[in-house]
């Protein structure tokens, strides 16, 4: 028989359909484990970088489930969005259309990748089912003050027509499409993530199975930090400007204040100045720069003087107030003190503009002179120039700067963070519409519980034009308003999709529930997520507003916990050759036009030499394997085992074609393997090397275990390479027992990896049962176990132990075994070992000092 991957793919993808083996009763008990690859947007387009996430998250599904978890490993659809009405417009197609067709072929891939979903649990957030519970959540939140409605400057994107995140523009470029992205004065809703702010942050200490990195950039982006407010008296206005700083041990130092053009105080600073005209053109300037790069290293920093002055509070020196653009009104007080000889931004804004530096900080054997700097001294050292704090170290004086202010009645300590509020409001159509209503009686109606879900119009026109569709439909737009029955208008923003994104986690698990959000007995008993795998491009937004959701769900007992995702693991991203141009422009050829030849690539026809880049999948770089051909030509399970293969998952891997044809070839042998031991003869099984391949699969077996818990996919499809090759070499001599032992061990821990091929030899080898519904193989130690060896441990060259251990132990096993002997440690106490030596099988020598 030959290896017919289709015929037994398609034959496998219907059994477990059938027989609904990812189907869970979540009602009942049993070992309970969430499993959750994070759902994808709906784009219509999978390709092989994608497929790593959810082959990844099958394999340890059906590990996970063998070794009889009652594992729940439900899929969805993050569904509204952007391209959907971005091909509407292109194409004339409906958004919900071209998302329900999208789905139906993401839905297709995934079963033809063999991925075992419970689809009984099936979500899509375009859906109303799904969406009235945003805007039901949102009216919670608006009740208790954590949705509210204010005026705020917005990034706007003319290419998309509508407001994006910070975390949407990438240097000053819409994310999505490029366009240069504006300014705008717009009234926007926003949800109060800065409430939280703290406790998002410190609930990052208890993350500690999610990797170091995204704790990190969720860390950095919340932005603790502490510091104090001081107010600096400004003698002309009468009042006072307040500034915030996280070095008030440099408060003598403060030579210059710098304000944001948006300041509230700006305009009576500039009322009645000679330059007034002038300083008004440059502010109009200024804000229509992108705040990005008014705030970006390489951006200019760029002032005008207002012609006033603040007193620096402990020096008493008059202190020019300058506005410059560097300054955002959103962060601290939105004006800020320069200390250009301790600060290196405000080192280079005063050599510029020519303001006086006053050194107060001393580093440790060195003396500063402010003429001399070249640049600022940031470091710590000792206060000097600063009556209060003189002498002391800085760590000591900020405190006790902090006391002076507080006692001064100046200010106070204070903790301030980085972290905005979320900005949810979208001028786009395919998204939640935000359930409320303005009556020029009432002001402000939410929409009635009981009216939700406010439903997306579905007859919109989609003609590009500038805006959001919804705003141009007359019936939406007009409704009565709920309190005095006069004619009110429509909220017509619909909700940033990280809105839908938050909270999904718990729907799964009462997906049709039309009478509350979720069930939280069900949440409660289920959650958090055991296992949350996806991208690590959602490391910052999606997670931190989940968290943020969830406590939210928290606070209105819903649930009973605070993080939504117990264990995270982002999977790196697949990267493949493609070809540029240099003799145009550097652009991306199709691969059609490129010939290779020489190691090296040339343009057809024109045999112009090209440029070989491997970069991150797209379809503009021609550089995409689309998992069809792939499928057709190899069968999913050789896809499978190679995506799982080709690295550590959380790394970046880039494809290759001939590493495919390695991968198949493994599942062919596995195959071959199968007929060879069927038709061994019965004979005993004390047969030469049987204690060897029992060994081997004893250990083989504890390995694939303790890998596919860590992720180490690769690594164990390895180790099952290598136990297939002792199997086949124990075949050529030995006998039937211990080989099909040995085999099915080989079976079941290849499941997870090549689901279709192992139940269809399984099947073969006489078994009633799916492999799926098997148990995992247990490890027996004692079979495990190594011959022993005995090596000598010396210390500098003298012997002073002995110790046993099992041939083949690795070396670095082996010298903690070593050095933690008790006749060994005596002569290491005390002193550092240099370097260790070891002849293997024999002894090893520690060289201490
Ligand atoms: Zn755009
Ligand atoms: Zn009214």
């Amino acid at each position: 028989m030959s290896y017919d991957h289709k015929q037994i793919e398609n034959k496998w993808q219907r059994r477990w359909a059938d027989a609904r083996v990812a189907h869970v009763d979540v009602t009942t008990e049993g070992d309970e484990l969430y499993m959750l690859n994070m759902f994808p947007y709906p784009s219509g387009d999978l390709h092989v970088g994608h497929g790593r996430n959810y082959i990844l998250g099958d394999a340890l599904y059906r590990h996970l489930r063998m070794t009889g978890k009652k594992a729940l490993n439900p899929m969805g659809w993050d569904a509204f969005g952007l391209p959907a009405e971005n091909a509407a417009i292109k194409r004339g197609v409906h958004p919900g259309e071209w998302t329900r067709s999208n789905i139906d072929r993401e839905k297709k891939q995934f079963e033809r990748w063999g991925i075992l979903y419970d689809w009984s649990r099936e979500i899509a957030s375009c859906h109303p089912g799904y969406y009235r519970w945003n805007q039901w959540l949102f009216l919670e939140m608006y009740e208790r003050g954590l949705a509210y409605r204010a005026e705020a400057p917005v990034n706007w994107c003319p290419g998309c027509q509508t407001v994006l995140a910070n975390e949407q523009v990438l240097e000053g470029a819409c994310e999505r499409c490029g366009s240069e992205v504006a300014q705008k004065q717009l009234s926007q809703w926003f949800f109060r993530i800065t409430d939280y702010a703290d406790r998002l942050d410190s609930g990052l200490d208890s993350l500690e199975h999610w990797p170091e990195k995204v704790r990190t950039m969720q860390r950095n982006w919340i932005g603790k930090s502490r510091g104090a407010d001081v107010e600096f008296p400004v003698p002309s206005t009468g009042g006072s400007i307040r500034i915030y700083t996280t070095r008030p041990d440099t408060l003598y130092g403060a030579t210059f204040m710098v304000v944001a053009p948006e300041h509230p105080d700006v305009p009576a600073l500039i009322e009645g100045s000679s330059d007034r005209e002038e300083i008004e053109s440059w502010i109009r300037d200024v804000t229509n720069q992108s705040q990005l790069d008014r705030i970006s290293e390489a951006g200019g920093k760029e002032g005008t003087f207002t012609g006033r002055f603040a007193i620096n509070p402990f020096s008493g020196d008059e202190m020019p107030i300058w506005l410059g653009n560097f300054v955002l009104p959103q962060y601290g007080t939105g004006a800020i003190m320069s200390v250009p000889a301790h600060d290196q931004r405000d080192f280079e804004f005063a050599k510029k503009y020519d303001l006086p530096i006053r050194v107060v900080i001393r580093p440790a054997g060195e003396e500063l002179d402010a003429a001399e700097l070249e640049e600022a001294w940031v470091g710590e050292g000792t206060a000097v120039d600063s009556p209060v704090i003189d002498g002391m170290k800085t760590a000591e004086a900020i405190p006790a700067m902090i006391a002076e202010i507080e006692k001064r009645g100046i200010g106070e300590g204070k903790v301030r963070y980085r972290l905005r509020d979320w900005l949810i409001s979208r001028q786009r159509y395919w998204g939640t519409p935000i359930p409320m209503i303005y009556c020029d009686d009432c002001g402000l109606v939410p929409v009635p519980k009981d009216d939700l879900p406010v439903e997306l119009p579905s007859d919109v026109p989609f003609t590009g034009r500038e805006g959001n569709p919804l705003a141009r439909h007359e019936s939406f737009v007009a409704v009565d308003c709920p309190e005095c029955g006069g004619a009110g208008r429509r909220e017509t923003d619909t909700m940033d999709t990280f809105v839908d994104s938050s909270w999904y986690w718990a729907r799964y698990l009462s997906p049709r529930d039309e009478t509350r959000i979720f069930d939280s007995d069900l949440v409660n008993r289920w959650l958090p997520v055991d296992q949350y795998i996806g991208g690590i491009e959602h490391a910052i937004l999606h997670l931190l507003y989940a968290r943020f959701i969830c406590r939210v769900l928290h606070d209105m007992g819903l649930v009973t916990f605070e993080e939504p995702f117990a264990r995270l693991f982002n999977q790196g991203m697949i990267t493949k050759e493609g070809y540029r141009d240099p003799s145009r422009n550097n652009q991306w050829v199709p691969l059609d036009d490129v010939e290779l030849r020489d190691g090296s690539a040339w343009r057809k026809g024109s045999g112009e030499p090209l440029v070989a880049d491997v970069t991150k999948m797209s379809k503009s770089r021609f550089n995409v394997v689309a998992p069809d051909e792939l499928i057709e030509r190899y069968g999913a399970d050789t896809e499978r085992v190679y995506t799982l293969f080709i690295a550590p998952p959380e790394k970046e891997a880039a494809w290759s074609d001939e590493g495919v044809v390695g991968a198949a070839r493994f599942l062919r042998r596995v195959w071959n393997l199968t007929e060879e031991v069927e038709s061994l003869p019965e004979g005993t099984d004390d047969a030469a090397g049987t204690d060897a391949l029992v060994r081997k699969t004893h250990q083989t077996i504890d390995a694939v275990t303790r890998r596919l818990e860590r992720f180490e996919m690769n690594t164990a499809i390895s180790a099952l390479m290598e136990l297939s090759n002792a199997i086949g070499d124990y075949a050529k001599t030995g006998a039937r027992p211990r080989a099909l032992e040995s085999l099915e061990v080989l079976l079941k821990l290849l499941h997870p990896f090549a689901p279709h091929v192992t139940e269809e030899l399984w099947e073969r080898l006489g078994h009633q049962r799916m492999l799926i519904d098997e148990l995992w193989p247990v490890a027996d130690e004692a079979l495990m176990a190594e011959e022993s060896l005995k090596i000598a441990v010396q210390v500098n060259g003298k012997l002073r132990g002995e110790v046993e251990v099992p041939a083949g132990i690795e070396e670095s096993r082996l010298f903690s075994v070593a050095e933690t002997d008790e006749r060994v440690a005596r002569h290491l106490e005390g002193k550092s070992i240099i370097k260790r030596i070891h002849v293997p099988g024999r002894l090893v020598n520690l060289v201490v000092k």
